[in-house]
């Protein structure tokens, strides 16, 4: 299956090009051309099918053309290593938790998909030399990128972070675990973080002694995976005889969720409508009130995965309803709280049910609260372990939040990073430097 770009100014792309490249030549972001309809029969028998099999054949459905069945069997089983289960918080609202993976959070899935899936591509090109990936991160995508590549062969990670900027519970998630992944702590902020890895890549020495990729959001491998949450969920409540108004709320920032469950929408899921929960960043409600996009910098929330002013998935929702705000409002509605609000939401969920939230779920459950109609069943994700937001939840809601074994492991690690000033220069010499060493970058354990 071919990739075209949303800009429409690009090179039609294979999907192995895609997923190196990452973005088109025109800037755009790849969409596949075709999105395939899955038949009545998958969806009878949904209920009876395990989190991996319904993946499988989501994931044949847009990989199937382009990737060996066993190969793709195997990346998906591999991706799905723990469960998604829906819970009940209400009669009917339910929460779709997206947090039981290696960073607690939702965009493990994507994150192992794709390091698995580039794994294939180098394998299949007979690539003998490392492939790096950088990424700069302001806390939550570099652990769930460096945990979804952790000992992935042929490629190297290198983890941009500002220093003194992430939280620890986050810094440790990326900065421990040693093997292929280099944390570099940067002093400076998200941007020059940012503005290095940019830099990186369009300079032309560097890209002519070592092979660089992104593992960014905008990836159709990191983002299109992401819609197999949506069928697993409609499975589950079809077992339990509740998929008949189903409404799906997400929580967004960047908009890939959403998108890959729109996805899934197209590809025939079952799902009345949809809600797009922001925080106070609401560029996407106010298009959806008026008709206009406007990008805004962002603003700092403690929802803050979704502090997006600019969200980079906009251009995919535009192109898969041919710019029509008619269609799009018909089928998404959005909704946007001020901390405040959020705060209240945790409370108010826990002390009516029980049920502890963190930041960003809080709005999706909200949503569903105030716009749910009768009749109807909501499931909202929840797409981050409250405990990763521990001061603010317990905060918010007196409720103890215990820290799973697996967050704990991470901080009691030993932290590893290369400390490095935000101009590119220094950066340069560095990697040219580390890849020198024929692929084993120093490592010097910093002090925390
Ligand atoms: C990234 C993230 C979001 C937003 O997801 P998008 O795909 O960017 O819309 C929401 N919640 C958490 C916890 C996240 O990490």
């Amino acid at each position: 299956m071919n990739y075209y770009s949303t800009n429409k100014q690009a090179p039609l792309a294979t999907l192995h090009k895609a997923v190196v490249k990452g973005l088109a030549e025109d800037r755009g972001l790849y969409m596949p051309e075709h999105i395939k309809h899955l038949d009545k029969g998958f969806f009878d028998r949904i209920g009876q099918l395990s989190f991996q099999e319904t993946a499988y054949a989501v994931a044949d459905a847009f990989f199937g053309e382009d990737v060996e069945a066993d190969a793709l069997r195997k990346i998906v089983y591999d991706t799905l290593s723990f469960d998604c289960p829906v819970k009940p918080v209400t009669d009917n609202i339910y929460s779709l938790e997206l947090f039981h993976g290696p960073t607690l959070a939702f965009k493990d899935v994507g994150a192992r998909f794709m390091a698995r899936l580039l794994q294939y591509f180098i394998r299949q090109d007979g690539l003998h030399e490392q492939v790096n990936v950088l990424v700069a991160t302001s806390g939550d995508t570099g652990s769930a990128v460096a945990n979804g590549f952790l000992g992935v062969e042929g490629i190297h990670v290198y983890v941009l972070y500002p220093k003194g900027k992430v939280s620890h519970i986050q810094e440790s998630q990326f900065t421990t675990l040693g093997q292929n992944i280099t944390a570099i702590e940067v002093d400076g902020t998200f941007d020059d973080c940012q503005a290095l890895v940019k830099s990186a890549f369009m300079d032309k020495e560097l890209n002519s002694s070592m092979k660089l990729t992104s593992a960014n959001s905008i990836n159709v491998a990191r983002f299109l995976p992401q819609a197999f949450y949506y069928f697993y969920a409609y499975s589950q409540m079809k077992a339990m005889g509740k998929a008949n108004q189903l409404v799906v709320c997400v929580p967004s920032g960047n908009f890939g969720n959403i998108t890959a469950a729109l996805f899934g929408h197209a590809m025939g899921l079952p799902i009345k409508r949809f809600i797009a929960a922001n925080n106070a960043n609401d560029i996407f409600y106010q298009y959806l009130k008026t008709g206009n996009y406007t990008p805004k910098a962002s603003r700092q929330t403690i929802a803050n995965a979704m502090d997006v002013g600019a969200p980079s998935n906009f251009a995919r929702i535009l192109d898969l309803y041919k710019n029509s705000h008619r269609q799009i409002a018909s089928l998404i509605s959005g909704a946007t709280y001020t901390d405040d609000q959020i705060i209240k939401a945790m409370a108010d969920c826990y002390q009516q049910h029980g049920y502890i939230l963190d930041p960003h779920g809080a709005c999706g459950y909200q949503a569903l609260a105030d716009q749910l109609k009768q009749g109807e069943t909501g499931v909202f994700c929840e797409t981050a372990h409250p405990a990763k937001f521990n001061e603010t939840v317990e905060k918010a809601t007196h409720a103890d939040v215990p820290i799973p074994g697996r967050l704990a492991a991470f901080m009691k690690g030993k932290k590893q990073s290369v400390p490095m000033r935000r101009d590119f220069e220094s950066f340069k010499l560095w990697l040219l430097g580390s890849q020198a060493q024929a692929g084993h970058p120093t490592e010097t354990g910093g002090s925390v």
